[in-house]
């Protein structure tokens, strides 16, 4: 069976964006692929982090993921930090990657701004620790968002490069899974912005606590134009905000766009508003529930975690002895 990797930083604000476009797939991908998905603390250390919030963030993700329905029993759920191996092979890695692949990575140059002196090493070598996220595992498929593209090409260039150094045949290269109509969510607040945990504006997103009212006051509140709804998406272009909203819409009901505009189409924003966020709560309200019950039972979360950990070492392990043995560190 094809064994998928995924991972997602413990840093707050989980928001609708996150569960459309990434963790809402990983639920579907438990039963296709071999599942193994990550709470990646050891990305989130790249920018400054304060301890308490970074402890609480962990086992906050971890529950969101459980109330999203990953399933312990189904796929292989863990903290990367506790796998020692995604630090020791990152390094190796790092010893194939090239200064010149990392230096065009788009993510190190929006996310350390103006102050590129002034950025962490982590935060320019990351995308060589996501490499090793995924090859600890011989992953074959990444599940990315449209703005994790750029970063597995360089994990499928950091494989080839070190099969190619130590002349081996090691490391598959992963293979992309773009999934789904919702790779990318915009902001409520600016229909050319995506939606982002980063955002300082909360109007800009569902953040996945919200509850009812606070979801219907911001799609209410979220920016449109005065046209009613076309009738077929052809009549969405040139209209963001509105080809963002009918897309949520979408995604919450597993639909295409031309199914929304056929039951929509003709209607203002007045009317599909109130439509839009029954739906959302109905989707939401479930997982959000579920979210505060587990979140209160921090001993079952850990536990999860250390299980997952067991299972994760119990394949990464291996494959770092055979990197080692390809170095001639063993025989
Ligand atoms: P930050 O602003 O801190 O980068 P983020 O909102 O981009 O936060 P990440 O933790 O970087 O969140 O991403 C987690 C996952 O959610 C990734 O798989 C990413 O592709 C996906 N994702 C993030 N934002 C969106 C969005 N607006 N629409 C769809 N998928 C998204
Ligand atoms: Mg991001």
């Amino acid at each position: 069976m094809s064994r998928v990797f995924s991972g997602i930083q413990p840093t707050g604000n989980l928001h609708l964006g996150n569960y459309l476009g990434a963790i809402r797939n990983w639920v579907t991908m438990q039963d296709a692929y071999e599942a193994i998905f990550c709470v990646v603390d050891l990305h989130a250390i790249t920018v400054p982090q304060d301890p308490a919030v970074l402890r609480r963030g962990i086992r906050e993700m971890t529950a969101a993921l459980l109330a999203s329905g990953l399933d312990p029993a189904r796929c292989i759920l863990f903290q990367q930090s506790q796998v020692r191996v995604h630090a020791e092979l990152a390094w190796v890695l790092s010893c194939s990657a090239r200064m010149g692949w990392l230096g065009r990575m788009t993510q190190f140059k929006e996310k350390s701004g103006k102050d590129r002196e002034g950025a962490s090493v982590g935060l320019f070598t990351y995308p060589v620790l996501q490499a090793a996220d995924i090859l600890a595992y011989k992953a074959t498929h990444v599940p990315v968002g449209d703005d994790q593209k750029q970063h597995l090409e360089l994990a499928r260039d950091i494989a080839q490069k070190f099969n190619t150094d130590y002349g081996v045949d090691l490391f598959p290269l992963p293979e992309p899974v773009i999934q789904g109509p919702a790779t990318r969510i915009m902001s409520l607040r600016d229909g050319s912005a995506k939606m982002s945990k980063s955002d300082p504006s909360d109007a800009a997103r569902i953040n996945m606590t919200d509850d009812a009212d606070a979801i219907a006051q911001k799609i209410k509140r979220a920016r449109t134009d005065d046209d009613a709804l076309p009738s077929e998406p052809a009549g969405l272009a040139g209209r963001p905000e509105a080809a963002n909203l009918v897309a949520i819409m979408a995604a919450l009901e597993n639909v295409s766009v031309a199914d929304v505009l056929t039951r929509h189409g003709g209607q203002g924003f007045g009317q599909f508003k109130p439509a839009l966020a029954d739906v959302m709560v109905a989707v939401l309200a479930p997982i959000t529930a579920r979210f505060t019950e587990l979140c209160k039972d921090t001993a079952y979360l850990d536990t999860v975690l250390a299980g997952g950990a067991v299972r994760a070492r119990a394949i990464a392990e291996p494959v770092l002895a055979q990197v080692h043995r390809a170095i001639g560190f063993t025989s």
